[in-house]
């Protein structure tokens, strides 16, 4: 079941310059940065309530985040919905007819297994279903 928005990804070219920006915006006295390099990005997390917002640079012009920059700019990414059972989450997504990037979840940030809905079938929002991972 879908417990929550975790958090909102945004795609940036310059996660120094962006961390500025929404730091002066959200009047955030700390901020979470982490790489993952299996995912070949680095990030910036603001929390904000129960939820955060995830900034996003590329490490690498052949990672996924780069290429969507070439394609829409900078912006919104994806929406991150929380769950308690991601394998069962994904399983009732495809059953319902969703097209899944991913088979088997992986290992997101901040301590999170996570995996992709493809945009294509959510009307052009990129979704990932994140569970927190048991550490
Ligand atoms: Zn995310």
């Amino acid at each position: 079941m879908l417990k929550k928005i975790a958090h909102i990804g945004v795609a940036v070219k310059s996660l120094e310059a962006s961390t500025e920006t929404f730091s002066k915006l959200l009047n955030a006295k700390e901020v979470i940065t982490e790489e993952v390099p299996e995912q070949k990005v680095r990030l910036a997390f603001f929390h904000i309530g129960d939820m955060s917002i995830e900034l996003t640079e590329s490490t690498s012009p052949d990672s996924p985040i780069s290429k969507f920059i070439e394609k829409r700019g900078e912006g919104v990414h994806h929406v991150s919905f929380e769950v308690d059972d991601i394998h069962a989450e994904f399983a009732r997504l495809k059953a319902d007819g969703f097209q899944l990037i991913d088979e088997q979840p992986r290992i997101g940030a901040g301590g999170y297994w996570i995996a992709f809905v493809h945009p294509k079938s959510t009307n052009g929002v990129l979704i990932e279903i994140s569970q927190k991972r048991k550490l």
